[in-house]
This record gives C-alpha cells, structure tokens and sequence, in this order.
C-alpha cells in the first residue's frame, strides 16, 4: 500500500481506503512497528475483525490487553471498552481508530446523575454494567457483565437496596430472575438492542420454526421470547439468553441446523466462522451500531500512522473504577458482557 495513502474524515468516521490484501498487511506492519496489539470487538465490520489478532467480547479483550506484552493496545471498539483497557492496564498506551465511537447505552447516565441517584438511595449498593464510562464505574460498588449479572446481585445481602444501571432490560432480566423487590433500575437503553422488539421476534420464530433463539439480555426483545417460552409459543430449549461471548460456545454446541440471532448484527460474522454449518440469521437485520461501524479501514490505517486517537484516565478515576471491575472479575461467572 502506498506510504501516502490518504483518507477522508467524515462525521460518520473516516472514510477514502478499501480493506484490500494490501492495506491488511499495511496494517500488520505498522502494528509490529508500534509494538501494538490489534483487538476487535465482535461487532466490528468483518474486515477489521479478520486483521485482528484477538477478537472477542468488551471484558474478554480487556483482559488480553492487560495480560499482552505489547506497549501499545489499539481498541477496535468503541470507547468506554478501550476506557476499560486503559484501567485494567494503566502503564499502556491504549488507542482507539476513532474517539467519537461513543455508545448510546454508556451516555445513558452521567457520573453526577449517578451521584444524585445515590444521595436518594443512602447506603444501597451501586451495580452497573460494563457498558459504563470510567467516571460511572468510579462511583460503583461492584459492576457486572450480561453473564453475572444475576450472580453479582444475589451475592449482595438480600436487605441492601440495589441500584441497578444503566441498561434497563438486563436489569427487568436481574429483578426477574432475582425476585428482589429492592432493585431499582435506571431507565437506559442501547438504541441498538431496543430496536429488536418481540413482535418481530414472535414473527421470525414462528416462520423458522425449527431454528434456535440466540438473544443477548440487552435486546427489548428479552423479556418477550422468556414470555414466548413460558407460555409454550416457543419451546423453552430454543430460548437462550447469552452474552456475546457465550453465544460462540453455544454455538458449537448446540445441535440445531438453524440458528435467530438478536444482538448487533456483527455478531453473525464470528458466529459463522465458528460454525460454518448452522445457517445463522439476524432477528433484525437492521441491529447496526454506528459507533462500531466508525472503526473503519481508513480509521484503523490513520491510527497506527498517527499514534491517534489516544485514551486517557486520570488516575484517581482509574484507581476506584478498577476496584469495581475487580469485584465483578471475583464474582461468579464474569464472561464477556457485549
Ligand atoms: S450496540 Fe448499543 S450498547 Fe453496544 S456499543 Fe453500540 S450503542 Fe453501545
């Protein structure tokens, strides 16, 4: 690839360079220069998963990250994940291809609107879930992934309030499969997630009659295909509510030929590779995040160029967020979150 490749910024990202063979090994290349890791969320576009070294869910890759040798971590993400990267692993430079990869659910509350939560709730527990800023998870007691959830909420004593952000469909799957009263939820949401409703899912199950439910807690359609199953539309085998990272393990597992997918719709590149046999198909074919979507040839090519952008916490901010993160990491099952 030419040294003087050049790309364009755009406000949907960078855009002007094509994922050829050439840009791939352009970008192996200056990885190896800079001395940095290339990790990919599974809801990137397929080519920055394939350049990847690691690709995998927020926490799993946050964990290579602090665990990798390399100086350098460049996140394919968006950025509370590379935030994340950054607290597990503060002696690293942490970059990621576009600081404006944002992510709806993460702005859903605001460390002051936590703050002011809190001072309503003197002396409950603060839960919250990865997709958080590093400010949120500084003012957290235990944060929890999709897959311990539920476990991090049992493990604290059953007369402590709980403060539950900021997704509200993981929290309404916590509060059901928990029965605790005492759980107050805050009302955020993924725009992504929300937009697969269960009347669509009702419809695509019943027209793939023989096909599996892979469903990620986040999605608006979770608590519907739990009623599906209960009330015998949809039999209860078929239903299953993972994370991102256990939808790969169930996937080569499970024996169905056919398999509905409702999370972002990057997810069916992983789990097709990891399954060639099952005919994968998105709940919503829509289910697109743009902030993922920004990480882009272009993006990823002008980041290892330029050292840019890079991710910084201030460490204070990091210090109390890491303890929240380490107490999840101790509880139950952690797996991956998104
Ligand atoms: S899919 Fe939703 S939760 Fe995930 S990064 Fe995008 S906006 Fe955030």
């Amino acid at each position: 690839m030419a040294a003087t490749a050049t790309w364009e910024r755009t406000d949907a990202g960078y855009t002007g360079v094509e994922p050829t063979a050439d840009w791939a090994r352009e970008v192996r290349r200056l990885a190896d220069e800079r001395d940095a890791v290339l990790l990919a969320h599974n809801y990137q576009l397929p080519e920055i998963q394939d350049v990847a070294h690691h690709t995998g869910d927020s926490l799993a890759l946050s964990r290579i990250a602090a665990n990798s040798s390399a100086s350098t971590i460049v996140f394919c993400g968006v950025h509370f994940m590379a935030e994340t990267a950054k607290i597990l692993g503060p002696e690293k430079t942490v970059l990621i291809p576009d600081a404006r990869a944002g992510c709806s659910l993460a702005d859903s509350i605001t460390a002051d609107e936590l703050r002011a939560w809190k001072a309503e709730h003197p002396g409950a527990v603060v839960v919250s879930y990865v997709n958080t800023t590093a400010e949120v998870k500084a003012e957290t007691d235990i944060c929890c992934t999709s897959s311990n959830a539920v476990d991090v909420v049992r493990s604290i004593p059953a007369d402590r309030d709980v403060l539950f952000c900021p997704d509200q469909f993981l929290g309404a799957h916590v509060k059901r499969e928990t029965g605790r009263e005492n759980l107050h939820i805050w009302a955020g949401e993924c725009h992504v997630h929300a937009g697969i409703n269960g009347p669509e899912l009702a419809d695509r199950a019943a027209a793939n009659p023989d096909a599996d439910l892979f469903i990620h807690p986040e999605c608006g359609c979770a608590t519907s295909a739990l009623y599906l199953a209960g009330e015998g539309i949809v039999a209860k085998e078929r239903v299953k509510i993972l994370s991102t990272g256990d939808m790969l393990t169930a996937a080569k597992e499970t024996g169905a030929r056919s398999v509905l997918v409702a999370t972002e719709v990057g997810m069916l590149h992983q789990l097709r590779r990891a399954a060639p046999e099952i005919d994968f198909r998105a709940v919503n074919d829509r289910a697109s995040c743009r902030y993922m979507k920004m990480i882009t040839p272009a993006a990823l090519l002008r980041c290892l160029r330029e050292g840019a952008d890079e991710v910084h916490v201030p460490a204070d901010v990091a210090d109390r967020a890491r303890a929240s993160v380490e107490r999840m990491i101790a509880i139950g099952k952690p797996g991956g979150g998104e």
